[in-house]
């Protein structure tokens, strides 16, 4: 890659975010950086900002723009998102996404794509309430979709603990769908008027995203 990409997806809990960027950064090595993990780890560390989301993220809301745009500052501080990198989950809202641009070009730099990962939000709730994951490496399972290839142990380093979020539940997927709708989903006009969008169907297999993902990411970034 000639410039450091930075990739932007969209798409509603459930939609493969989290799976589609892992398998990018081994793809094209650039850095995952998911805020929903940040802040996870922030209310796993005891930290103010996690003690401030906790309850918000546990309701299923999205946590004040303050807090996430500290956090993510911090983490694209750090020398190794120059490689690129892959948002997943933010920005989630009008003011995350204009902090965004504001950031970009004070470095220079622009959206190199916004991929909307397109899906139907009821096959949403049955795939993010069947999920798991490795407590060691983060590598993602499904009850029905993707287990490991032997029982109880992770297919990537063999860890033997997993572990469930507390947010994967029916009731707060809905809440989670709404907040989707009424405050993410319009940032995909914000990126078509920038001419950096570009849709995915992403109710096919992972392999199958994952494939359209790579050729997009080919055409925009090498
Ligand atoms: P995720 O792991 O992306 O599904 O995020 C889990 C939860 O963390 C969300 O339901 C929100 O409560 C919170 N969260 C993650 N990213 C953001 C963001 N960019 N803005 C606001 N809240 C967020």
């Amino acid at each position: 890659m000639t410039k450091p990409a930075v990739l932007i997806l969209l798409g509603p809990p459930g939609a493969g975010k989290g799976t589609q960027a892992r398998m990018l950064e081994e793809d094209f090595g650039l850095v995952q950086l998911s805020t929903g993990d940040l802040l996870r780890a922030a209310v796993a560390a005891g930290t103010e900002a996690g003690g401030r989301a906790k309850a918000v993220m546990e309701a299923g809301q999205l946590v004040s723009d303050d807090i996430v745009l500290a956090i993510l500052k911090e983490r694209m501080g750090a020398p190794d998102v120059a490689k690129g990198i892959i948002l997943d989950g933010f920005p989630r809202t009008a003011g995350q996404a204009a902090a965004l641009d504001g950031l970009l070009e004070a470095a220079g730099q622009k959206v190199t794509a916004a991929v909307s990962l397109e899906v139907d939000d009821e096959a949403m709730v049955g795939r993010v309430a069947g999920r798991f994951t490795c407590a060691a490496c983060g590598e993602g399972y499904h009850d029905e979709f993707k287990q490991p290839a032997v029982a109880g142990a992770c297919d990537k380093c063999g860890g033997t603990a997993f572990k469930r979020r507390a947010d994967d539940n029916a009731e707060t997927v809905r809440e989670r769908l709404q907040a989707y709708h009424a405050q993410t989903a319009p940032l995909i006009a914000h990126y078509e008027g920038q001419g950096v969008l570009q849709r995915v169907d992403a109710m096919g297999s992972i392999a199958d995203i994952r494939a359209a993902l790579s050729a997009i990411v080919t055409r925009v970034a090498a």
